[in-house]
């Protein structure tokens, strides 16, 4: 037997944690657990009493322990693999529209005036029906551009793929990302009908920094309290918000005036998620100065999630835990597409409206040869890293986004790599006691003690 290189062992609270990157396991251990682990080249698990063979046992299960001929990194990259490759369901990220009414500065988008093509619409159509017919799943993200500036066009587009997929009982999922200016009681009604079951949408502070940030493209109208009461008209009928905070050295501050106002509103069930403003392309470059460095980033998303758990926030997933993943996104996934109004294809949401970086036509799909732009993401690999290679958060990580990395020629390391541990401090503050007041009454202990977040 062997220990895992992707185990991570701390001392909090005068406890011994141990988390495994591959599994996402994470448990108070004990000096068995301990001993197993220094002691591991002498043990003979034949020889081992019932006690210390079922914590083995239980270590194995966690990959804290490997046998001697486990290859992990061989698994980690057939994982990858299966990710990428995988060719089962689709995933289409559509944007109906470039256009937006909205003018924020760290846009990386170009906005372009225009609808989706009635040939485009008919394309995604016969796409979705060639898979749909395998009953595989189909999964739809509305994007743009701002969405809702084509709404008749989603509910009808909507309502088609739905049938299809009904008619071959293939699974049908669908999501949206809005700045969420453009609602009202009767676009609610239509995301039910459409079979849209949630929505991001961006609040990037109290009024005075979110209306600077978030700002309509053609009057002076301060966005806040629209925005704020359309997320309630949303959660009240039963639509699930994400709010995305997009951080940068310039709104960190209002944090808690922003929290104290979703609180009064009500809408402290909401995710509350924070992005990571960067100059991803040249339509957002002059805000590189006031980016946050992905080390800054980790450092103040893990103090505002320090923050939402002050205040009460009670969404499921508090604080965000590192999960294992496979493939990183759309971009190095074979069967996830970005499509633009024109039937152009992308790997990237960045990509979105640059003609260079366009993998295909919807319409020509199926005489089309994969292009060099789409093999460059598939095969963006961590694994031909030496960094990645060596790294202790590699399977959580993966290399980071590969645009990012393709950019910078460099793996895009993830926040991670800065601040896993007090992530995981605070989740064993939230769980694992709550989880020992359980135990105490129940009078159970063992030597590993997973907490069932494997894979969350
Ligand atoms: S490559 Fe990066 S920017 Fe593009 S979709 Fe993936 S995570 Fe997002
Ligand atoms: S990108 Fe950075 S953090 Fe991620 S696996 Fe590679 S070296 Fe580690």
């Amino acid at each position: 037997m062997k220990t895992s290189k992707y185990n991570v062992f701390f001392k909090y609270r005068g406890k011994s944690l141990a988390f495994n990157g591959f599994t996402s396991s994470f448990a108070e251990v004990d000096e068995d657990f301990n001993r197993v682990i220094q002691n591991i080249n002498s043990i003979d698990y034949d020889k081992a009493d019932e006690k210390t063979k079922k914590l083995i046992d239980d270590m194995k299960m966690g990959f804290f322990l490997l046998d001697d001929d486990a290859n992990e990194l061989s698994l980690l990259k057939f994982n990858s693999n299966c990710g990428k490759f995988n060719l089962q369901g689709l995933g289409l990220t559509i944007a109906p529209t470039l256009a937006c009414n909205f003018a924020c500065p760290y846009c990386y988008e170009n906005n372009q005036s225009g609808m989706i093509d009635v040939e485009v619409i008919d394309a995604i159509y016969k796409w979705v029906e060639q898979t749909a017919e395998k009953k595989e799943q189909i999964s739809i993200t509305w994007y743009g551009g701002e969405p809702l500036l084509a709404k008749s066009v989603i509910w009808e587009m909507s309502q088609r793929l739905i049938e299809i997929c009904d008619k071959h009982k293939a699974p049908y999922s669908a999501y949206m990302i809005s700045n969420g200016y453009l609602v009202d009681d009767d676009v609610v009604a239509q995301f039910k009908k459409a079979k849209i079951t949630g929505v991001q949408i961006t609040v990037d502070g109290p009024p005075q920094v979110h209306n600077l940030r978030r700002k309509l493209k053609n009057s002076c109208e301060p966005t806040f309290d629209t925005i704020i009461s359309h997320i309630k008209l949303f959660e009240n009928a039963g639509i699930h918000v994400g709010i995305r905070i997009n951080i940068d050295k310039t709104n960190l501050v209002g944090l808690e005036e922003l929290l104290d106002i979703l609180i009064a509103n009500e809408l402290n069930k909401c995710d509350i998620g924070f992005g990571h403003v960067r100059d991803s392309t040249s339509a957002c470059s002059s805000i590189s100065d006031t980016c946050l460095t992905v080390q800054e980033y980790a450092n103040e998303s893990y103090k505002c999630q320090k923050i939402l758990l002050e205040k009460g926030f009670n969404a499921s997933d508090f604080p965000y835990y590192p999960s294992i993943k496979a493939n990183y996104c759309c971009a190095d996934s074979l069967t996830a597409f970005v499509v633009d109004p024109k039937g152009n294809l992308y790997k990237c949401w960045n990509d979105i409206g640059n003609l260079k970086l366009s993998v295909g036509n919807v319409k020509e799909r199926e005489s089309q040869k994969i292009s060099n732009v789409a093999l460059e993401y598939l095969l963006w690999s961590p694994f031909d890293k030496p960094e990645c290679v060596s790294c202790e958060v590699l399977p959580i990580c993966m290399g980071g986004c590969p645009y990012n990395g393709l950019k910078n020629k460099k793996p895009d390391c993830e926040k991670w790599r800065y601040g896993l541990i007090d992530v995981l401090k605070t989740r064993y503050d939230v769980y694992c006691m709550q989880g020992d007041e359980n135990e105490e009454q129940s009078g159970d202990c063992c030597g590993v003690r997973r907490r069932g977040d494997a894979g969350k």
